[in-house]
């Protein structure tokens, strides 16, 4: 079966391992160029972008993900990992860059304060059986997006899941809730690339 990777510099790395692993993948943490290389898919976990972007450049990765990003891996980000695969950010922090791949404007810790956590139920397109439980940790949302990109989920009338292509990215993180369905979602696109 296929091997996904977790991109494990910081952030929610365990949960990630743990949806992949139940969604009948082989799943693996990623910290070096050589594991990335081994690797089918890779997912990049909810967490803090600024520091996930300074590891990636201090340990050589950034380059590398962008060159498998760009060659056609599939990649899922959740928060953070959403943040780390849009092309632009709204409001970078000094020194932050992003793998990029999915053309769209992500807006940082966008619902604001008095609403930094909270859940909703969110209807994903592609995922069956009922909305997934959205929990949203200083999330991001989709501020806009290209022509490529599908809007595959809205809340608060901003987009808080998109696909191009092998890319898949929500503003929340199922793997928190212990409902695998979007990760069997992203499970099936690295199957699917991997034939
Ligand atoms: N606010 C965080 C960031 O900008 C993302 C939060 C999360 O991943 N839960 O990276």
């Amino acid at each position: 079966d296929v091997t996904v990777g977790v991109l494990a510099l910081q952030g929610d790395v365990r949960e990630h391992l743990a949806a992949l692993t139940a969604a009948g993948a082989e799943a693996r943490p990623v910290r070096r160029p050589e594991e990335l290389a081994e690797v089918d898919g890779l997912v990049i976990p909810g967490g803090e972008s600024t520091t996930i972007s300074k590891l990636a450049t201090a340990f050589g990765l950034m380059e590398p993900l962008r060159e498998r990003v760009r060659s056609g891996m599939p990649a899922y980000g959740s928060c953070a990992g959403m943040i780390m695969l849009a092309d632009k950010i709204l409001d970078p922090r000094a020194g932050q860059e992003t793998i990029g791949g999915i053309d769209m404007i992500v807006r940082r810790n966008a619902f604001g304060r008095q609403n930094e956590s909270f859940e909703a139920a969110v209807e994903v397109a592609g995922v069956e059986g009922g909305p997934v439980e959205g929990v949203f940790i200083r999330a991001p949302w989709v501020e806009s997006t290209g022509a490529e990109v599908e809007e595959l989920a809205v809340h608060a009338g901003h987009a808080v899941a998109v696909r191009q292509g092998r890319l898949l990215a929500t503003a929340f993180h199922p793997e928190l809730t212990g409902d695998h369905r979007v990760h069997r979602l992203f499970v099936e696109m690295v199957r699917a690339s991997a034939r």
